[in-house]
């Protein structure tokens, strides 16, 4: 099984090798072609398993092949991520992926000036990945908009409950346009995370593996 036969587009495949992923993992190979199709997706697989390009090159190819560039200040494919170092790890991830594609992607966090991120954000960007305090800092600055808004994703969404984000995260679902595909990625599988995604998810395929590879 190869990610060729999963559906991607050249360019894609072009840089997997580069980044030395020669065959999908377990989780990729169920993950790729539903989001590819438009699934909403609950992703329930344990750390290492391959999560990250697993969302990140389906999103990279929608973006590529639908919808409109994304006007200012407006962000097309929103990553929540609970910490700083999780959102420099995601986004290094996808701007691998995504370098053979003319997508803009930015991250933004606290704990940093807020200023660089709201002129970043000023051009419009395709991948959006952020913690949800400083998303939430951001729009109420009215640096960040999200009517564009095709694709969400929650990676680590049991430690964003862990750490205490539900009601960020509930404020930020409420700004978004109902209709949209959504992400949720977990390492557990616990009910909370089946509770949130019920309220989140639309008709989910849910990819549940505890094997890492
Ligand atoms: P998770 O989010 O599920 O914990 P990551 O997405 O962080 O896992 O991936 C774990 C490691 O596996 C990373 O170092 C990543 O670069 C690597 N990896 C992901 N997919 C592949 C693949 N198809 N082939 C080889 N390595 C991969
Ligand atoms: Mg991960």
């Amino acid at each position: 099984m190869t990610f060729a036969y999963l559906g991607l587009i050249k360019p894609l495949l072009r840089t997997l090798p580069v980044l030395g992923y020669i065959l999908p993992t377990p989780v990729q190979r169920q993950a790729i072609p539903a989001l590819l199709a438009g699934r909403d997706l609950l992703m329930a697989a344990q750390t290492g398993s391959g999560k990250t390009a697993g969302f990140a090159l389906p999103v990279l190819q929608r973006l590529t092949l639908e919808g409109s560039p994304a006007a200012a200040n407006s962000v097309r494919a929103l990553v929540l991520v609970p910490t700083r170092e999780l959102a420099e790890q995601v986004h290094g991830t996808i701007r691998a992926c995504g370098m053979e594609l003319p997508l803009r992607t930015a991250v933004a966090y606290g704990g940093v000036s807020i200023n660089p991120q709201m002129m970043l954000l000023r051009s419009g960007i395709d991948v959006l990945v952020a913690t949800p305090g400083r998303l939430l800092d951001l729009y109420r600055q009215n640096a960040v908009r999200f009517d564009q808004l095709q694709i969400l994703v929650l990676d680590e969404a049991d430690r964003m409950l862990d750490l205490g984000f539900s009601r960020e995260l509930e404020e930020l679902f409420a700004l978004l346009p109902a209709q949209r595909q959504t992400l949720l990625c977990s390492a557990t599988f616990s009910e909370e995370i089946r509770q949130i995604a019920t309220g989140l998810l639309r008709d989910p395929l849910t990819i549940e593996i505890s094997a890492p590879n």
